[in-house]
């Protein structure tokens, strides 16, 4: 047997993809499948329908453009498997089975899942298929028999949910074929929105996006929140919850500069101009090259890599299917 990691994860078709998710998970998915692991990344636009079943259309463009960031970030098709989840119909199955392992409260009082409903303002009318997406995660992961799950730090809820699944499921019909799974963090747990906020998130519009352009992207800098207080430059200012020096601090490489910048802003006599001109050009120069590569990337070839990936992923989720209908002992032949 090979004892390589086996390592999954996903993305909602919800928008294109940001810094967030850079620092949050794709540079850990990059780092990953060059230490000869055995990675599946998945496009999930079944579960980016439980919020969005009113605009499929959104769904399915973005499919094609959240993969095109994965290449520009330098995720490697060859040595990466990318598919499309509706396109593995053994996932919905054995998320059927799973629905029976996992209570309606249980599913109410996922963390994960009370913040989203707080945030998407669902009222008292919030759908079963949103409600029930986190058991449809822990059969993507669980199909797959991932080790390693790269995630931010919103997602850890649903792995424990995943893995209280497994445990359930292994120990009701006698068997050992699920895994529970580990959550891989980054050092960039949650990256903050530019407006301050929790989280930068597609659907709360606070993000800078891999592919805004030059101005956008300058924009959203000179936009972001710093220290309300910090009116003229010789003010003290508060570093901490000021976002210029959150996405320093996540993306500037020289730590000892940004720590000094820190001090002399924390004594006054440094102003927001200064550091969000600092900031501008550290991700103008991050981004340049992947917002280039992208351009290069045509339709086909991510049609192409899309229609691959999943041909590969419905063999191996099929092969978990025939384990979960065996297991449970529904087996007509
Ligand atoms: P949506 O608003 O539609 O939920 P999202 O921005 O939260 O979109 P997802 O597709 O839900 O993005 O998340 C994909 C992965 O990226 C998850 O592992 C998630 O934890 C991680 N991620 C998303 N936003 C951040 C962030 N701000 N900081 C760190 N990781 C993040
Ligand atoms: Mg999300």
């Amino acid at each position: 047997m090979s004892n390589k990691n086996i390592v999954l994860t996903g993305d909602r078709p919800t928008g294109c993809l940001h810094l967030g998710h850079y620092v949050g998970s794709l540079k850990s998915r990059v780092e990953l499948q060059n230490s000869n692991n055995d990675c599946y990344i998945m496009i999930a636009d079944i579960q980016a329908l439980s919020d969005n079943f009113d605009n499929p259309e959104k769904v399915k463009l973005n499919v094609v453009e959240v993969c095109k960031d994965y290449i520009s970030v330098g995720i490697d098709p060859e040595k990466c498997t990318i598919f499309i989840q509706s396109l593995i119909p053994a996932l919905t199955e054995i998320t059927m089975y799973y629905m029976n392992l996992v209570s309606v409260s249980r599913l109410e009082r996922n963390p994960t899942v009370k913040a989203e409903l707080q945030q998407k303002k669902f009222a008292d009318s919030v759908t079963a298929g949103f409600l029930c997406y986190p058991v449809s995660q822990a059969a993507d992961i669980t199909a797959f028999k991932a080790t390693t799950v790269p995630v931010g730090e919103d997602q850890l809820p649903l792995i424990e949910l995943t893995n209280e699944i497994v445990r359930r499921f292994n120990r009701i019909y006698h068997t050992d074929i699920l895994k529970e799974t580990d959550a891989r963090l980054s050092n960039v747990q949650r990256l903050v929105g530019i407006d301050g906020k929790a989280k930068a998130s597609k659907s709360l519009n606070n993000a800078i996006f891999m592919n805004d352009d030059k101005e956008t992207l300058k924009n959203k800098v000179y936009s972001m929140y710093t220290d309300p207080k910090h009116l003229k430059v010789s003010d003290p200012g508060q570093v901490e919850g000021n976002v210029v020096f959150t996405y320093l601090d996540a993306f500037h490489n020289n730590k000892e500069e940004v720590e000094d910048l820190k001090n002399k802003y924390r004594k006054g006599g440094l102003g927001d101009t200064t550091i969000k001109s600092l900031l501008n050009q550290t991700l103008q120069d991050m981004l340049a090259p992947i917002r280039e590569k992208r351009a290069e990337i045509s339709h086909e070839y991510i049609m192409d890599i899309l229609q691959t990936g999943s041909k590969k992923a419905n063999i191996i989720a099929n092969e978990t299917l025939q384990q979960v209908r065996d297991a449970i002992g529904i087996v007509y032949y």
